[in-house]
């Protein structure tokens, strides 16, 4: 499905099978040198029929298209190796370059979820039903690194790069201003709320996330561009609600804690999830990775402002109310 969001701009919706997401908005600008896509989808047969369904409907020559990945998602990511061409460019972040670069498989991941108090017995499992180990690619391309600021011409537009750490390390968004599109990847959702994940020791990437969205609140936005779901208009409206929702999240982790010391994955198992299943029991597992990932943010985002204490038993890391 091909949405026109201006001249020479389109969206290109691909399916994402098995995810809760649905599919992903890749965003295609044309011009007469050479074209962009920005976002691919999962490394799976179905992404791809549907990318090369919409890039021939627009009539886009693979051979003279560049790519933008607006962050280090399997989602995003993962198809793109299977669209390039020889003169193909990436853009891409430094700072997630720089952890594709270091990538010693995901045995550091399983170590931080077991730390954090996630089953032992079930850390495979949930290995194996992450998309981004079903469905992302071990390739690493050569790639042009773009920073906050940097300006991308395409066509007859120039898009403005802006660094939205939070969401991942590296997240970039950008900004187009003759239309005034806000290309969101997954900083701003509007049906959803980006997942905000942490799995490192010393990194806030809940904090992180709330910087950015303030560093985007005062863009002259008329068309927001997410990576999931629904276009939406009222940039401000929605940024306000996921600030709103994430204060609420780190009260409610504060009164978990209240009832006793514990680790992130039984932090998790309390917290409020949007989720349709009975009970945490009947929690799909990567659903509850995705939620214990979810509360470690919360946590060091607490722990962080003194609002919690952390501490180690032996080897699993305990949370305490102060
Ligand atoms: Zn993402």
């Amino acid at each position: 499905m091909i949405e026109t969001l201006a001249r020479d701009i389109f969206c290109i919706k691909i399916p994402l099978p098995e995810t809760p997401l649905k599919s992903l908005n890749s965003v295609v600008i044309k011009g007469k040198e050479r074209n962009l896509v920005i976002d691919t989808g999962l490394n799976h047969d179905d992404c791809f029929a549907a990318m090369d369904a919409g890039l021939t409907e627009l009539g886009i020559d693979r051979n003279r298209t560049d790519f933008l990945i607006t962050h280090l998602h399997a989602d995003h990511f993962g198809l793109l190796h299977r669209l390039l061409t020889p003169d193909s460019r990436i853009y891409f972040n430094r700072p997630e370059a720089e952890l594709l670069e270091a990538w010693e498989g995901w045995e550091p991941m399983l170590e931080s979820a077991r730390v954090n108090g996630f089953p032992a017995d079930k850390l495979r499992q949930a290995l194996e039903n992450h998309p981004g180990f079903k469905h992302g690619s071990k390739w690493k391309p050569g790639m042009r690194m773009i920073h906050d600021n940097d300006e991308i011409s395409v066509g007859e537009y120039t898009l403005r790069c802006i660094e939205t750490p939070g969401h991942t390390l590296g997240h970039i968004c950008l900004y187009e201003p003759e239309n005034k599109i806000f290309i969101s990847g997954d900083h701003i959702l509007g049906d959803i709320t980006p997942n905000i994940q942490c799995w490192e020791e010393g990194e806030n990437l809940l904090n992180d996330y709330l910087q950015s969205l303030d560093k985007v609140y005062h863009l002259d936005v008329a068309l927001v561009v997410p990576g999931h779901r629904s276009l939406f208009t009222d940039m401000k409206k929605r940024i306000d609600q996921l600030k709103a929702h994430h204060m609420e999240r780190l009260g409610e982790v504060e009164t978990i804690l209240s009832k006793g010391a514990q680790d992130a994955y039984e932090t998790a198992s309390q917290m409020t999830w949007d989720i349709r299943a009975a009970s945490w029991d009947d929690f799909p597992i990567a659903q509850k990775w995705f939620a214990t990932g979810e509360a470690i943010s919360h946590l060091h985002y607490l722990e962080h402002s003194n609002r919690i204490a952390k501490t180690l038993d032996r080897d699993r890391i305990i949370y305490s109310g102060c």
